[in-house]
């Protein structure tokens, strides 16, 4: 396993739309292993391939209470209901905004290995995974917000820029 550098925004490949998983070899579970692994190294709870460079579908996360998931070419098929909670992103570190997001989503996607599968979550994992998919289409959780909010949390993550306070933990082992 290894630590990956994770993607600050706005740098590439972070804006663009990821590209579907074909390739299910051993590469895909060690790019997960490694994601993984770089998010809790970062005490984050979840984290899309494109933050590690890669624009390709794939996502992780964990609420640390279940076990770890990864979801290959995700899909939401279905949102119900509307939440604010705050989140922050591990590319724009030390940004946290109230964010608007389904209560409840039926979502499809693929495991490691290939094999297509359906499930419901609702709250902390929802929005997580909502947060994570909208990774895979080029936005991050600012573009979530109504044009008032956004330019003022953009604003402030230009602050935080200037300030040199938007590193992420560094790689130490
Ligand atoms: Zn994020």
């Amino acid at each position: 396993m290894a630590l990956l550098k994770i993607v600050v925004y706005p740098n590439p490949p972070l804006m663009d739309v990821a590209a579907p998983v074909t390739d299910f070899s051993e590469r895909l579970q060690q790019l997960a292993d490694d994601m993984l692994e770089t998010m809790y190294h970062n005490e984050g709870v979840g984290l899309a391939a494109p933050q590690v460079g890669k624009s390709i579908r794939l996502i992780v996360y964990c609420d640390y209470v279940s076990d770890p998931v990864c979801l290959v070419n995700p899909e939401i098929l279905e949102r119900h209901g509307c939440e604010y909670s705050e989140e922050g992103c591990l590319s724009l570190p030390s940004l946290y905004a109230t964010v608007p997001r389904a209560k409840s989503i039926l979502v499809r996607a693929q495991d490691l290995d290939g094999s297509p599968f359906e499930f419901e979550a609702e709250d902390y994992i929802a929005r997580i995974i909502q947060h994570e998919c909208d990774h895979l289409e080029g936005k991050v959780f600012p573009d979530r917000l109504d044009l008032i909010s956004k330019s003022s949390v953009l604003k402030e993550w230009e602050e935080l820029v200037r300030s040199g306070k938007t590193t992420t933990k560094p790689i130490t082992d």
